[in-house]
């Protein structure tokens, strides 16, 4: 089945109950068991597994290719439920470039728990081949990244991953599995966050695991959260579900409104660098159009003039919201380095846009309007 049609049919049978075709949000904390607590329809508790979250488990691991899928009350609790599932002494690898959360839970979190966090520059395959000769347990990609916009080689970094026996784990958030399917390519393991394009709608938070293959690390991580218990609400489940049916669709009009709009900036004289892999010159271009079927609805732009002139037509903008967070039918765009806390990492002239589902012709002329 294609995946468009994946998209609309995965998880969504209709209900054996009632028949309804929209699927029932199963509120339940708890489910009827025999005398000896033996499962009768095969749930027992809500945090350990509900039928709404079924659904979209099935849904997510249908769109990744996986054999199965995890859900998390957020993204972050996805990151943190995978990798502090590792055995202490565990040594990871994640981007120099990648969301902020996992670079706090590296520098801050894991460490606690015995875990060596080093950091690198994913398209340097090479540097990335070396550190893996002293023994690397995990490797994180994040493609393309945020907020820079770079694109690292999931089949290569795969290759590598292969070789020295780690696991490659892919964020697909900015990408989603309309554009990008890193199990296709050779990773372990798709981390989303589900809060950003298949959400879609910048009302419900969540975070997904898809794993290539349901074996032992998938057990470990899959009991943790259940003991843990970062669960998603069968609502929040519910509301993702929704989103999957539509996230072709969506991705298909913010790529063609992310162009418009990279296009425009890429020509005006104020705006010092695009950062939007489809352009023929972004370094990943070449990369980014052999494993994504379109370049996304994510870009950043560094204006000239330094943080000030940034900040001011961040300031200028009036469709544009100043808002963290992306993946929404609303543009949004974000100064990075005035979020990123006490040592900010993203240059000082850095927006971050999401383009959202307005007409670009409109997106344009507000972006015209507070660059005059
Ligand atoms: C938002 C985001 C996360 C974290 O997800 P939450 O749902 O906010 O916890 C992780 N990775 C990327 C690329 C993100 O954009």
């Amino acid at each position: 089945m294609r995946l468009e049609t994946l998209a609309v049919h995965a998880g969504g049978e209709c209900d054996a109950a009632t028949g309804a075709v929209a699927p029932p949000i199963h509120l339940a904390t708890t489910f009827r068991h025999g005398p000896a607590a033996e499962k009768i329809a095969g749930y027992e508790y809500q945090r350990e597994g509900n039928p709404t979250n079924d659904r979209l488990c099935a849904a997510m691991a249908g769109l990744e290719g996986g054999a199965a899928a995890l859900t998390f009350a957020s993204g972050m609790a996805a990151i943190s439920g995978l990798l502090e599932s590792l055995p202490p002494d565990s040594h990871i690898v994640i981007p120099d470039d990648c969301y902020t959360g996992l670079r706090v839970l590296g520098a801050e979190f894991l460490p606690q728990r015995g875990i060596r966090v080093s950091t690198l520059d994913m398209t340097d395959l090479d540097a990335l081949d070396r550190l893996c000769q002293a023994g690397v347990d995990l490797i994180w990609a994040e493609t393309p990244s945020n907020p820079r916009m770079q694109v690292s080689d999931i089949q290569a970094l795969a290759g590598i991953a292969k070789a020295h026996a780690s696991v490659l784990v892919c964020d697909n958030t900015f990408a989603s599995p309309v554009l990008q399917r890193p199990l296709q390519l050779g990773a372990d393991i798709v981390m989303h966050s589900t809060t950003k394009y298949f959400g879609g709608h910048s009302d419900v938070l969540g975070g997904a695991l898809v794993f290539a293959q349901a074996g032992d690390l998938h057990q470990r991580v899959a009991h943790r959260l259940h003991i843990t218990g970062a669960t998603l609400s069968p609502f929040s489940a519910w509301l993702t579900l929704r989103g999957c049916r539509s996230l072709p669709a969506r991705m298909a009009m913010h790529c063609a409104n992310a162009r418009a709009v990279a296009d425009f900036l890429d020509a005006h004289a104020a705006i010092e660098r695009v950062n939007y892999p489809g352009l023929a010159k972004h370094p990943g271009h070449a990369i980014a159009a052999r494993q994504m079927s379109d370049f996304g609805g994510m870009l950043s732009i560094q204006v000239h003039g330094g943080r000030n002139a940034a900040i001011r037509m961040a300031g200028r903008l009036k469709l544009f919201t100043n808002a963290t967070s992306l993946g929404g039918c609303e543009s949004l765009i974000e100064h990075r380095a005035s979020v990123e806390g006490a040592t900010p990492t993203s240059p000082d002239n850095l927006l971050r846009i999401s383009v959202g589902l307005e007409h670009p012709d409109d997106l344009i002329a507000d972006l015209a309007q507070a660059l005059e």
